[in-house]
């Protein structure tokens, strides 16, 4: 089949998702590989280095459109990109199916089949297709140097013949793969790292990584992992209070708060409320990991880096993915090529729509004319 990638339409997106390293497994699997010229040039991949790497570049994102089978993206797509293809077209992107009726409904008229990489079951056997959880590893790390970037202190401690410099406090909220991420970044610049979540169960794995697990003094009836897919649920009254006053009294002491808390399907729980910010030392930064879905900070402005009137640098960025565009367009690449590997069982070159295929099934939200979101529940953990 022929695949390619369209250039990003929104703006300042600088991934891509194919790279000319990705290509040569698409080809090995009996494709034909394709971009729009300049689709990877802000990830640093020309059209030359593709051309080099066996692709084809057509001149416009219709012309691509056109020529190919499978059109990938990034991003989730425009309405304009879906309006643009052919009934029987394979559409490869992130499209938040359940933010994104209209689109939905779209894809389903223009009859393609549509693939939502954020839909990829989180079981043992996707995870290498698992672009939330790739894009998100990227994102802690990221939030952490764009933290240190904006500290005006070492992170790390050292004792100098200048003078002793303590190590920079740093509280992360929210252990999931971006908040694991970032802990992993923070200790290695030499941090003291803090981190809490409404999870139990990741205590353990933040220790083991060096991070101080902040405990409550509170015992809430944990929700079933089963019943929650692995992800939190909403906490109740009383727990939210417990954890807002504990972080009442950490936020004086902190130097760097990184949020990444988040709730499948919901707005962010607001955890890093005004008096906090206003409690915090001047030079403090936040980085609000979850400002695209409203905030952990109260005053995060999504898209902007803002100072509060104490001189505390709150950064919304909603864009810390592309922010290193090259890396995270090899790995979602990389996520790309294995999904089509599952959709090539043959190596010939055929794509077959496996909806028996949990995985398949599963990312699949539009096909054969049907919206096909949401999934039934995997049969396999
Ligand atoms: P996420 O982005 O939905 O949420 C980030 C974190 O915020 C989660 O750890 C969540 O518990 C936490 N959180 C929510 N409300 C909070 C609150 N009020 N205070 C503090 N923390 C709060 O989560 P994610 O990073 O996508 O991962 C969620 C789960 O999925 C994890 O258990 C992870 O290990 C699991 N996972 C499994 C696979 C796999 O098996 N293939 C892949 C990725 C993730």
């Amino acid at each position: 089949m022929k695949i390619g990638a369209l250039k990003e339409s929104h703006e300042g997106e600088a991934r891509v998702g194919i790279t000319p390293s990705s290509t040569a497994f698409l080809k090995k699997l009996g494709h034909e590989v394709f971009i729009e010229t300049g689709a990877g040039e802000k990830a640093g991949f020309s059209d030359q280095d593709y051309e080099a790497a066996g692709v084809t570049v057509l001149p416009s994102a219709q012309e691509l459109t056109d020529g190919v089978d499978v059109v990938v993206k990034v991003r989730q797509p425009q309405d304009g990109e879906i309006g643009r293809m052919r009934e029987g077209q394979t559409l490869i992107s992130h499209f938040y199916p359940a933010q994104n009726e209209d689109l939905l409904a779209k894809a389903k008229d223009q009859g393609i089949t549509a693939i939502a990489m954020d839909m990829v079951p989180r079981i043992s056997r996707a995870q290498k297709m698992d672009a939330l959880s790739s894009m998100a590893n990227i994102a802690g790390y990221r939030a952490v140097i764009e933290a240190a970037n904006n500290f005006p202190r070492f992170f790390t401690g050292q004792v100098t013949a200048a003078g002793k410099v303590p190590p920079a406090k740093v509280l992360v909220v929210g252990a999931g793969v971006a908040g694991l991420a970032a802990i992993g970044a923070a200790t290695s610049l030499g941090a003291q790292v803090f981190a809490f979540d409404v999870r139990p169960e990741v205590a353990e794995q933040i220790e083991s990584m060096g991070a101080e697990f902040v405990y409550l003094d509170f015992e809430e009836e944990t929700k079933d992992g089963a019943e929650t897919g692995g992800y939190a649920a909403p906490s109740s009254p009383e727990f939210r209070e417990k954890q807002l006053e504990k972080f009442r009294e950490l936020a004086p002491e902190m130097d760097i708060v990184i949020t990444t808390a988040l709730i499948p399907g919901r707005d962010a729980p607001v955890l890093w409320t005004k008096d906090m910010v206003e409690a915090m030392k001047t030079g403090s930064v936040i980085v609000d990991l979850a400002a695209e879905k409203g905030g952990n900070c109260e005053l995060t402005e999504p898209d902007q880096r803002i100072v509060s009137e104490n001189g505390v640098v709150i950064i919304g960025y909603t864009d810390f993915p592309s922010r290193m565009a090259t890396q995270a367009s090899e790995l979602y690449g990389n996520n790309i090529r294995h999904f089509v590997t599952d959709l090539t069982p043959g190596k010939d070159g055929v794509i077959d729509h496996n909806m028996e295929d949990d995985v398949i099934r599963g990312a699949t939200v539009a096909h054969a004319g049907e919206v096909t979101y949401p999934p039934p529940k995997p049969k396999v953990a």
